[in-house]
């Protein structure tokens, strides 16, 4: 196999679309209703996301049946693409647009389809992603939170850990045993139910991380109940369905835009002659965004003409989350050397949360060890 990443031209849809976001993103500015933070997509803000289901941001590619708009991927990105650069805090609903609606799509019920998408796309139902857990990280296979058949569904027990907006979100999609394990057969006997986290049984505990904020948090399942209804697919097949919501989780372009609006800021604090040394260092890593851009476009072409790329998606998100993490120091390194890089104490303090956030981007959503991994299986290396 070889790795195709074409060069995409956006439709005249998309431009129409990003003129639409950028004055919604105007608005919201004026109005006062965010201040640009990086990594906008982990910030929750049930008000921010309301207002941007009521502009018809969220769920665009969704049949309009289940209140989406039928739009392309590429139109869909220029929006991602756009409130992630403006810095706008979109956490509440991201992961139900990104991958939790989507996988309820093409794998749910017309039941769970009917109480879970429609309130995703007005930005009032969040949803959360039920992989890891306390023993169960990079090898996800190894999960041990199980579901047992009863009457009209299957009972829960169990614990999830590192729950992005776990505590604050309505419905998660969890990776549960449903048969006893089989060293031989790994991946069998797994099923991905949606759970309604208001559910009696559940229990939530926020997480403080290392800049302080409660992102995550410890989910426990005590003979939780879930319908029918809620199952995934088949029964047995979870680990087919699981890592085809991975490739939706790692292709998008916040695995490269987190430090955006600090560079954004960087910019705007400078002083007015930068010095070569800050205009070299500037340069170097807009013409990498440029380059990893080209490659989140190509990447959502090939998902809108019904393509994997889940390998290409790997390789993104290991180069994004690379200089998404390499930006914050470099731009440390000047603040501390180069009297002629951006002093002032609102840059300084985002640069000085920036570069505590990003230690976690090489973890979440997969290490680039793992992701090394299967780059190097989908080309047949390994
Ligand atoms: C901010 C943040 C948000 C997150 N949100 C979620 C969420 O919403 N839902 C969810 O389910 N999880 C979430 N996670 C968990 C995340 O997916 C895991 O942290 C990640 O998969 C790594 O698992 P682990 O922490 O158990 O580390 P481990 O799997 O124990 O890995 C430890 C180290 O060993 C390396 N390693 C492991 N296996 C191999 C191997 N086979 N070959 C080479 N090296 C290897 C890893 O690369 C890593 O460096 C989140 C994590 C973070 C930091």
């Amino acid at each position: 196999m070889s790795l195709a990443f074409e060069a995409v031209v956006l439709p005249p849809a998309a431009h129409e679309m990003r003129k639409r976001v950028r004055s919604f993103l105007r608005e919201q500015l004026a109005a006062g209703a965010f201040v640009p933070r990086c990594s906008g997509w982990t910030i929750f803000d049930r008000e921010f996301s309301r207002s941007c289901g009521q502009a018809g941001f969220i769920g665009l590619t969704w049949p309009c049946e289940w209140g989406g708009q039928a739009r392309s991927t590429l139109e869909r990105y220029v929006v991602v693409e756009e409130l992630l650069a403006a810095g706008a805090p979109v956490g509440a609903h991201w992961i139900a647009d990104r991958q939790s609606g989507p996988q309820i799509l093409r794998h749910g019920s017309d039941a769970l389809k009917a109480a879970v998408l429609p309130g995703i796309v007005r930005g009032e139902l969040f949803c959360a992603i039920g992989m890891s857990e306390p023993d169960s990280g990079s090898d996800l296979a190894s999960v041990r939170s199980r579901g047992e058949r009863v009457d009209n569904g299957w009972r829960i027990n169990g614990r999830k850990i590192w729950t992005s907006s776990g505590h604050l979100a309505d419905v998660m999609i969890g990776l549960f045993r449903t048969d006893p394990a089989d060293p031989k057969r790994r991946h069998a006997g797994l099923t991905q139910f949606a759970i309604d986290l208001h559910s009696p049984g559940v229990t939530r505990r926020a997480i403080r991380n290392i800049s302080g904020r409660e992102d995550f948090s410890e989910i426990t399942f005590d003979d939780v109940f879930v319908p029918d209804t809620h199952v995934l697919g088949q029964v047995g097949d979870g680990w087919k369905l699981v890592t085809g919501e991975l490739a939706y989780e790692r292709s998008g372009p916040e695995r490269f835009l987190s430090v955006f609006p600090l560079l954004v800021e960087c910019l705007r604090a400078r002083p007015k002659a930068d010095s070569p040394l800050v205009q070299a260092e500037l340069g170097r890593s807009v013409a990498h965004l440029a380059a990893l851009r080209r490659m989140a476009i190509s990447i959502a072409a090939k998902l809108d003409a019904g393509g994997d790329p889940a390998t290409e998606a790997a390789l993104m998100k290991d180069l994004g989350n690379a200089l998404e993490r390499e930006i914050p120091e470099r731009l440390r390194s000047l603040a501390l050397t180069d009297p002629a890089s951006a002093q002032t104490a609102p840059y300084r303090a985002l640069l000085a949360h920036t570069i505590v956030d990003a230690t976690s981007y090489t973890l979440r959503g997969g290490t680039p060890e793992v992701l090394r991994g299967m780059i190097a299986r989908g080309l047949g290396l390994r």
